[in-house]
């Protein structure tokens, strides 16, 4: 059984490790709070000291981290993974950054021996406390199949999209489309208030029709109950969004939707509303 390390013990990561744990893998863990630790060093995980320490005694290392430069910071920082990585190790990034920088990445980490997949997830942390993540996953595909066991443990629909820096790719599809719908979505919820028809008759006739989408069957009962508490919050989309505008100007091409859905979730952070649920959307405008 491979030993795995895990760095980013955030909504994502800790359940994800804990999983990792049940499923029976050794588990390393690392943060640079060491309190973090605790309730997984309870279930039996290992704690390294630092991120080189970590990777010196696994054969894969996950990162599920905030952003491409917290990504870079701990694989390349000081005291960091590639500082420790045996040649047989391979790094599983699971965060949402920029497909430019995770090719680099790879790059840099195949100059030291060592492959990398990109494999970010969907599913917020009810998937990752259920085990049942989207995973879309880049890379070499032999190394793919060789690590699918650690991704079986934390995911159920595991996609292999092709060379590295895909699995970015299509996640940052996924948030165009999903950011989209859900935008259009709070605008149909906007617009059935002001003309004061009833939400819940409203809401069910839409939901079942071909106007469907995941996002009014799943947030519109929670923006009807006024609950805008965070599964994936606001700025954590704004981030995303920010990732796609600039690989979309990396690409070039006309995308308005992203354009719109970008400048919408701008405004939802002026506004300070990055802490609340991406429902909260709705907030960037009064109710009527
Ligand atoms: P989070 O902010 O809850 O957790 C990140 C963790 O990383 C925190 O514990 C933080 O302390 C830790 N960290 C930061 N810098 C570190 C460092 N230098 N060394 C070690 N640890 C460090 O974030 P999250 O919600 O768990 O998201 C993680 C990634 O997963 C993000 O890229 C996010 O976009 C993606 N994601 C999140 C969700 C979601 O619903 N929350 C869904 C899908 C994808």
């Amino acid at each position: 059984m491979f030993k795995v390390g895990l760095i980013g013990l955030g909504v994502m990561g800790k359940p994800m490790a804990a999983n990792l744990l049940r499923a029976g893998f050794p588990l390393t863990v690392f943060h640079p709070v060491r309190e973090r630790c605790e309730s997984l060093e309870i279930m039996g995980a290992a704690v390294a000291e630092t991120p080189e320490q970590l990777a010196r005694t696994n054969d894969a290392v996950i990162t599920i981290l905030p952003e491409t430069v917290t990504v870079e910071q701990v694989l390349f920082g000081e005291k960091g993974v590639a500082a420790g990585l045996k040649p047989t190790c391979a790094v599983i990034d699971m965060s949402t950054i920029s497909p430019t920088a995770t090719v680099e990445f790879a790059r840099r980490l195949e100059a030291v021996g060592c492959q990398m997949l990109d494999a970010p997830v969907t599913g917020g942390r009810k998937g990752a406390v259920e085990g049942t993540l989207g995973i879309m996953v880049g890379g070499r595909h032999e190394v793919f199949a060789k690590y699918l066991p650690i991704l079986q443990a934390t995911g159920k629909t595991i996609t292999y999209t092709g060379p590295i820096g895909n699995g970015q790719k299509t996640k940052l599809v996924n948030q165009l489309v999903g950011a989209t719908n859900l935008l259009a979505a709070v605008e149909g919820l906007r617009l059935m208030r002001a003309a004061g028809l009833d939400p819940e008759t409203t809401l069910n006739a839409v939901s079942s029709g071909a106007a469907s989408s995941w996002m009014l069957v799943n947030l519109g009962p929670l923006i009807l109950q006024g609950d805008f508490d965070p599964g994936f919050s606001i700025r954590l989309q704004f981030k995303d969004l920010t990732l796609l505008r600039d690989w979309i100007a990396e690409l070039g091409g006309e995308y308005p939707a992203s354009s719109l859905v970008y400048s919408v979730f701008q405004e939802a952070m002026k506004k300070g509303l990055e802490k609340q649920g991406n429902q909260g959307l709705i907030n960037v405008w009064p109710s009527p």
